[in-house]
């Protein structure tokens, strides 16, 4: 396993052998965390690949990047799909490890197991898709970029890294870190044959027909209507943020589901999947990849905004700018709420320009919501699931080492189908536990999430057999659950190092205190009582103690 080391304070590159306390997290997020807890510092970031990684299967197209958020200021990882992960491994290398701050802008040029530091000043100032642009002139098309726009340089706290003009390393403020580092691009070429490395291929062939065509079956309705499919579900349970955390229903949830309908143009696939659960749009002129889901709540219901024109421009501008749609949709939101304009689309461009480039009151709300609000969990603003109607979702988010967060433990989905009664403590914590120690090992292997949903195709067991021929190991489901828990026990250990303790693991008291409006869920609230039971049996469950 071998880890390319830059420093960009000395403008140095090295490769080295992976050390054994860190293969032994498997790679992606393990491995990731593993490295940054030897340095606990803002100017470190790592991308990282599991052994599936850059397999012409179906979700394996994943790369983690892992560092200190600057939005929570604890250990974040963030996860991006596309082709520059599997750009990487085909160069050789298992993670890259980013230290120090340049003295000028550079990009990271790697060409297999050769790299360099680049003069990038020519770049600085320019959006992500003219950096990928400019960079895939001058190095080839070969090459796969992973960028920062002007939110990046401009250090915009929800900042994210880009690629491939609409895929993200989205959450945490991964672009602000390579903003402070100057390091404004990472571009990288490889030719090896992942597959090559493969211990048992023959038997890797019989799983993948059989598992790809569970995953083709299974994930058919992402396939067609891609994360928007979640919508009208999550309306209908009245758990839609709507008007800034008033409502839990969106009146214009059919109207946009009517109009994405007419804007969607073509399907978009990460390498080698055949879900292609992305979807490339067209309005007013303009192409986007999206809007997902997350995308239209926050830039559509939270904001009350209904035209799906205002929506998809604030996910091209975010985009280009650089940056993550689910916090830049909350601020915006929480702009609108406080100036009384909920619904009025016509400032929203201006207003995430004035972000991007910190330019008047934008400068202010570049700091993220933590800084003015206090609908916020760890720093991190939340995404589109209203905890008052979703009680596994509530503990969920408020235990989440990266802050508000729904993608690493999907609470949301066993409270929606009824796996645990959605307004009620019991077995939220149980479940809970098992899912994230689940995760845990999927983003070690960085394995996409949705081929690993609940009740989805690769569980505990395939993902165990997909473990084993590939690298030649024997793990069995308890080993999965297992390694999956190290990696959490990790990342909480990284945490309390920097600060966090249990009575950061919380909810905004607004959740307990104002019932939520029009929906399905009406009148709820989160009934602290409930939630301090859940986060004792969580904490019970997990065997961490008060700190
Ligand atoms: S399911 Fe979607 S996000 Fe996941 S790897 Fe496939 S195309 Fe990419």
């Amino acid at each position: 396993m071998q880890i390319l080391e830059v420093n960009l304070k000395k403008h140095e590159v090295k490769v080295r052998e992976a050390e054994k306390d860190e293969y032994h997290f498997i790679g992606g997020k393990g491995i990731g965390f593993s490295i940054f807890s030897k340095y606990l510092s803002s100017d470190i970031l790592i991308f990282a690949l599991g052994p599936l990684t850059g397999l012409k299967m179906s979700g394996m197209a994943k790369c983690a990047a892992v560092f200190k958020s600057p939005q929570t200021g604890l250990v974040a990882e963030s996860s991006c799909g596309g082709f520059f992960g599997v750009e990487l491994r085909r160069a050789g290398f298992t993670a890259v490890l980013i230290k120090g701050i340049s003295n000028k802008p550079v990009i990271l040029k790697i060409d297999n197991e050769s790299a360099e530091l680049l003069d990038a000043r020519n770049l600085w100032g320019k959006d992500t898709f003219e950096t990928e642009d400019e960079i895939k002139a001058d190095f080839g098309k070969r090459y796969k970029v992973a960028c920062i726009g002007q939110a990046g340089e401009n250090l915009v706290k929800f900042a994210c890294i880009e690629h491939a003009k609409g895929r993200e390393f989205g959450r945490c403020g991964g672009g602000a870190v390579m903003g402070s580092m100057k390091l404004k691009a990472v571009a990288v070429k490889g030719d090896k044959d992942v597959e090559s490395e493969i211990t048992d291929y023959e038997r890797y062939s019989e799983l993948k027909e059989e598992f790809e065509e569970k995953i083709v079956k299974g994930l058919r309705g992402l396939t067609e209507t891609g994360t928007p499919r979640m919508l009208p579900i999550v309306n209908e349970a009245g758990v839609l943020p709507t008007g800034y955390w008033r409502d839990g229903e969106f009146e214009a949830v059919e109207e946009i589901m009517d109009d994405l309908n007419k804007i969607h143009k073509r399907k978009r696939a990460c390498y080698a999947c055949r879900v292609a659960c992305g979807k490339i749009s067209k309005f007013n002129g303009n192409e986007v990849d999206g809007p997902e889901y997350e995308t239209i709540f926050s830039f559509g219901s939270l904001c009350n905004i209904k035209d799906l024109n205002v929506i998809a421009e604030a996910n091209l501008l975010c985009d280009r700018f650089g940056m993550d749609t689910i916090s830049a949709g909350n601020v915006v939101a929480y702009y609108l709420n406080s100036t009384g304009r909920l619904g009025d689309g016509e400032i929203v461009p201006e207003l995430l320009k004035k972000i991007a480039y910190r330019k008047g009151e934008g400068d202010r709300l570049a700091e993220g919501l933590k800084e003015f609000s206090s609908i916020h969990i760890k720093g991190l603003e939340i995404p589109g699931y209203d905890p008052r109607g979703l009680y596994g979702t509530a503990i969920g988010y408020a235990v989440c080492y990266r802050g508000g967060c729904h993608i690493k433990h999907v609470m949301h989905r066993p409270n929606l189908d009824g796996e645990v009664d959605r307004f009620r403590p019991d077995g939220q914590a149980e479940l809970l536990v098992e899912v994230e120690d689940f995760y845990g090992f999927t983003d070690s292997m960085v394995i996409c999430r949705f081929v690993t949903l609940p009740k989805g195709v690769l569980r505990q067991k395939e993902v165990a057999e997909l473990y084993n021929v590939v690298t030649g190991s024997n793990f069995t489901k308890k080993d999965v659950m297992k390694k999956g828990r190290e990696v959490i026990n990790l990342s909480r250990k990284i945490n309390e190092l920097l600060g966090l303790s249990r009575k950061d693991d919380k909810l905004p008291e607004f959740f307990f205190r104002e019932p939520l409006g029009k929906g399905n869920s009406e009148g709820r609230v989160v009934n602290k009582k409930d939630f301090e039971k859940m986060l004792e049996e969580y904490y019970r469950l997990r065997g961490w103690h008060e700190v």
